[in-house]
C-alpha cells in the first residue's frame, strides 16, 4: 500500500492509519516500536477526529457566510447571482444551474455558472432531466458521485450522452412548496460530491428558497402594482374620453377601441341582447349588424350566467375573452375581444372592470339618445306651432287695426277699448311666440345671425322710439348717455335691438310711473359695453340667482301685476353670447337695477 504524499497538500489521515494498521498487522513491528506505532495510530484517531470537526466548522462557517448576505436584497435577478455565486463557491462544482418552477408549472432555466463564476446559458445545460424530475418529484436532494454507474442514472440518456459523473441536485423549498432547484455537477470527474456535501447543499437550499420567494413575492407585488396604475391610467383616459355627452354609437366605438388596445387583441366588438329574439346583435367590430343567435355558446354562457368568459381557440375559431356588460344588475350585453392566441391571464379582470366603466358610460349615453329624441320630437313641435299661431295672429292683429282705424265704420269707445285689449293679447302672444321660436333655435344651433356694423346709439333710439308711448303712460324719462365716439359694435343689429327691447321694456315695466330710465354705453376691457339703469322696484337677492333661468318670473307682486312669460332675459343673454359677448346685471332690491350687455368692437378693415 502506497501513501500519496504531496508536500504542498495535506496529510490524509484515512490513509495513514490504514497503512500503519496494515504494518502493524503484519507482524513486521519490532517490539520496541510496537507501543510507538499504537500511540501514533491513537494520535492519527484523534487528528482524524479533529480534522472532521474543523472541516464541519468550515463548512457551517461558509454556509453562515454565504446566507447572511442572502436576504440583503429584494431584487430577484440580484438574489439569483447571489444564490448562484454562493453555490459554486460551496461545492466547488465545475458547473452549476438553477431553475425555478414558474406560474402555471412550467419549469424554467433562470441562472447557470461555471467554476471561474463565468454565466452559461440555456445552451450549455445539458442536464439531467432525471435527476431533476426526482428532486422536484419528492422534494428530497440528490447526490451521485458517479451517475454513470450510479443505477439511479446510469439509464438515462442525459447522463449518458452528456457524460455526466458527479452531480448533486438540492430543492429549493419555500411556503411547503419545491419553487425549484439547484443543481451542480462534474463532468470528468467522479467522486466529487459526499453525502456531507448534499447536507450543506440543502441547508443551503432551504435558505436561498426563501430568500428567492420573498424577492419573486416582491417583484410579483411591484409587477401587479404597476400593472394595476397602468390599468387605472387606460380606464381613466377611456372615461375622460367618454365623459363628454355621447350619442350610443360613439360611446360603443370608443369602448371597442380601448378594449382592444388595452388587452392586444386582434378585434372587439360589443353585442346587445335583442330583447325580442334573446340573441345578440353586435354593434360594433368587424361584425358589425350580425346577429348572434340565441343557441350560440356564447350568449347561453355569459348572457345566463352573467359572469366572464375565457374561450381558448379552436376550430378556427380565435381565442375569446368576453366580459358581460352589467346595466341595473341585469346582462344587457357582452363585450368581446379575440386574437389568434389565448390571452394573458390578467386580460379577462382588465377587461371586466373595463366592460363595468363602459356599462355607466353606455346607461348614461341610451338618457342622452333618450333626451335628445324627446328634444328634437319638442323642437318640430315648438316650431310647428310657432310657425302655425304667427299666421293667423298675424291677421288679427291687421284686422284689428283697421276696425280701430274706422276702416269699417264708425268705433265707439267702449268698442275701442276692447280692440285695443285683443291687440294688446296679441302683441303678447306674439312675444311669447317669438321668444319660443328663438329659444328654440338657439337650443338646436339653428338661429342664424346677421352680423354686421352696429351703431348703439341708432338702435338705441329706435328701442326707444317703439317704447316710448309705454314710458309715457307711466311719466317714465328715459335719458340715453352715448359719447359721439363710441366706437361700433360688430352684431346682428337686430338682435341687439331685441335685446335692447327688452331691457327698456323691463325697466319701464318694473319701476313705478315717474321712475327714471338712463340707457348708457361705453368701452371696457375692449368691448362696447350697454346698460340699462332704472330706479325701480330692484330684484331680491334670491331672486337674483334665477332671473335668466327661462320661465322665471319673481313673485312679488310688483312684478305678477305685469303680463309676461318670463322668457325675455334668457333669450337676450343667450343672444348676447351668441354675438360674442355676455350679460349681467346688477341690482338692490327696492332701489333698482342696472342690466348690461356687451359686443364685440368692430375691427378696422386690414
Ligand atoms: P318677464 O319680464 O316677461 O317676466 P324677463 O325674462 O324679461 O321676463 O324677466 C324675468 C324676471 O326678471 C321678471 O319677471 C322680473 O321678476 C325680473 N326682472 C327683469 N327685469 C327687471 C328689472 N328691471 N327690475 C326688476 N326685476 C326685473
Amino acid at each position: 500500500m502506497t501513501v500519496n504524499h504531496d508536500p504542498q497538500s495535506k496529510p490524509n489521515f484515512d490513509e495513514l492509519t490504514s497503512a500503519l494498521r496494515d504494518i502493524y498487522a503484519s507482524g513486521a513491528v519490532p517490539d520496541e516500536l510496537q507501543s510507538t506505532i499504537q500511540f501514533a495510530l491513537n494520535e492519527l484517531d484523534t487528528l482524524t477526529q479533529v480534522e472532521a470537526e474543523n472541516e464541519e466548522a468550515q463548512r457551517l462557517a461558509a454556509l453562515y457566510k454565504v446566507c447572511q448576505m442572502l436576504g440583503t436584497s429584494l431584487d430577484l435577478v440580484e438574489v439569483l447571482n447571489q444564490v448562484m455565486d454562493a453555490v459554486i463557491g460551496l461545492t466547488n462544482a465545475e458547473r452549476g444551474f438553477l431553475m425555478l418552477v414558474e406560474e402555471g408549472g412550467t419549469l424554467n432555466f433562470r441562472i447557470g455558472r461555471n467554476f471561474a463564476q463565468e454565466t452559461l446559458d440555456l445552451d450549455d445545460m445539458q442536464v439531467s432531466r432525471t435527476v431533476i424530475d426526482t428532486v422536484i418529484g419528492s422534494g428530497e436532494g440528490v447526490v451521485s458521485t458517479n451517475a454513470q454507474d450510479d443505477p439511479r442514472f446510469s439509464k438515462t440518456d442525459s447522463v449518458v450522452s452528456f457524460s455526466l459523473r458527479s452531480l448533486m441536485c438540492a430543492p429549493l423549498k419555500a411556503r411547503d412548496q419545491v419553487i425549484g432547484v439547484v443543481y451542480v455537477d462534474n463532468r470528468a470527474r467522479e467522486g466529487i460530491f459526499t453525502p456531507d456535501d448534499l447536507t450543506l447543499l440543502n441547508a443551503f437550499a432551504s435558505q436561498a428558497a426563501i430568500a428567492i420567494d420573498n424577492a419573486r413575492l416582491y417583484t410579483r407585488t411591484d409587477q401587479d402594482l404597476a400593472d394595476r396604475v397602468s390599468e387605472l391610467e387606460t380606464l381613466t383616459r377611456m372615461m375622460q374620453e367618454l365623459n363628454t355627452p355621447l350619442e350610443l354609437g360613439s360611446v360603443i366605438g370608443i369602448t371597442c377601441n380601448w378594449a382592444a388596445k388595452a388587452t392586444r387583441a386582434a378585434g372587439s366588438w360589443i353585442a346587445f341582447r335583442d330583447p325580442d329574439t334573446g340573441g345578440l346583435a353586435v354593434m360594433c367590430g368587424s361584425q358589425k349588424d350580425e346577429f348572434i343567435a340565441k343557441d350560440d355558446p356564447l350568449v347561453a354562457g355569459v348572457l345566463s350566467a352573467g359572469t366572464p368568459h375565457v374561450y381558448e381557440p379552436q376550430n378556427g375559431k380565435p381565442a375569446r375573452l368576453v366580459a358581460p356588460i352589467l346595466i341595473e344588475n341585469q346582462v344587457d350585453g357582452v363585450l368581446v375581444v379575440e386574437a389568434p392566441e389565448v390571452f394573458p391571464q390578467k386580460a379577462l379582470q382588465f377587461l371586466t372592470r373595463l366592460a363595468n366603466q363602459a356599462a355607466v358610460a353606455i346607461q348614461k349615453a341610451r338618457f342622452y339618445d333618450d333626451i335628445q329624441r324627446v328634444n328634437d320630437e319638442k323642437s318640430k313641435f315648438v316650431s310647428v306651432v310657432t310657425h302655425e299661431l304667427r299666421i293667423p295672429m298675424t291677421s288679427i292683429k291687421g284686422y284689428t287695426d283697421l276696425l280701430r282705424q274706422g276702416a269699417m265704420g264708425e268705433v265707439s269707445e267702449p268698442q275701442k277699448q276692447f280692440l285695443d285689449v285683443i291687440r294688446n293679447n296679441v302683441e303678447r302672444m306674439s312675444a311669447l311666440v317669438s321668444d319660443l321660436s328663438d329659444i328654440n333655435r338657439i337650443a338646436g344651433d339653428r338661429l342664424v345671425l346677421e352680423p354686421g356694423v352696429v351703431f348703439v346709439g341708432e338702435r338705441v333710439n329706435v328701442a326707444l322710439k317703439a317704447l316710448q308711448p309705454a314710458l309715457d303712460a307711466k311719466s317714465q324719462m328715459a335719458t340715453v348717455q352715448i359719447p359721439a365716439d363710441l366706437p361700433q359694435a360688430y352684431a346682428d343689429p337686430s338682435r341687439v335691438e331685441q335685446i335692447l327691447s327688452n331691457l327698456i321694456n323691463n325697466a319701464s315695466r318694473y319701476t313705478f310711473a315717474e321712475g327714471q330710465v338712463t340707457i348708457a354705453a361705453a368701452v371696457e376691457n375692449g368691448f362696447v359695453k350697454v346698460s340699462v339703469t332704472d330706479n325701480g322696484i330692484g330684484i331680491s337677492p334670491e331672486d337674483q340667482t334665477n332671473i335668466f333661468n327661462q320661465f322665471f318670473r319673481s313673485e312679488d307682486p310688483n312684478v305678477r301685476q305685469e303680463t309676461g312669460w318670463g322668457l325675455g332675459l334668457h333669450v337676450s343673454q343667450r343672444l348676447a353670447e351668441l354675438m360674442g359677448g355676455q350679460m349681467g346685471f346688477e341690482s338692490v332690491f327696492g332701489e333698482g337695477s342696472t342690466f348690461w350687455f356687451t359686443l364685440p368692437i368692430q375691427q378696422p378693415a386690414a
